[in-house]
């Protein structure tokens, strides 16, 4: 559907967020320092609570809970965060959607060319 000037429904709401935290993982730091891990995982953990979809959130508190956020490289963030959306795909009926292509979507653009 088209952009509107609407609040947001879920799911709108949701490829929003999705495109911002696929977006945090491809520039976080390759080696981040001990302090950018810390505030990468309160990041994670007030963005749980805060997210507005109260149901949303409550399963992703628990999810959080179970996989604790993973984060001492880009990599090691960028596949715990991959994993953490395959579980809500799951959910949803939605395809699970292949880890090692995360950088590929978010970061670097298809090996075919078509992003750049
Ligand atoms: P989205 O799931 O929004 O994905 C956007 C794009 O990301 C896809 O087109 C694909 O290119 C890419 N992608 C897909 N999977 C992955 C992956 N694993 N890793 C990297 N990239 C990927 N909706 C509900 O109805 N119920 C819920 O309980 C619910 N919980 C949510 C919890 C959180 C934390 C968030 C952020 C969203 C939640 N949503 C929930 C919304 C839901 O995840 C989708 O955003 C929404 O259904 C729209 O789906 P979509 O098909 O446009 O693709």
């Amino acid at each position: 559907p088209p952009p509107t000037d609407c609040p947001p429904d879920k799911d709108e709401l949701g490829r929003s967020t999705w495109t911002l935290l696929h977006s945090i993982a491809a520039t976080y730091p390759t080696a981040p320092t001990s302090n950018e891990q810390s505030e990468i995982k309160a990041f994670m953990g007030l963005f749980a609570k805060l997210y507005p979809c109260w149901f949303c959130a409550d399963d992703f508190q628990r999810y959080m809970k179970k996989e604790t956020v993973r984060a001492a490289s880009r990599d090691e963030f960028g596949n715990w965060l991959c994993n953490a959306h395959n579980e809500v795909n799951k959910k949803l009926g939605k395809p699970i959607f292949d880890c090692a292509k995360w950088e590929e979507r978010w970061r670097t653009g298809w090996k075919d060319g078509r992003c750049d």
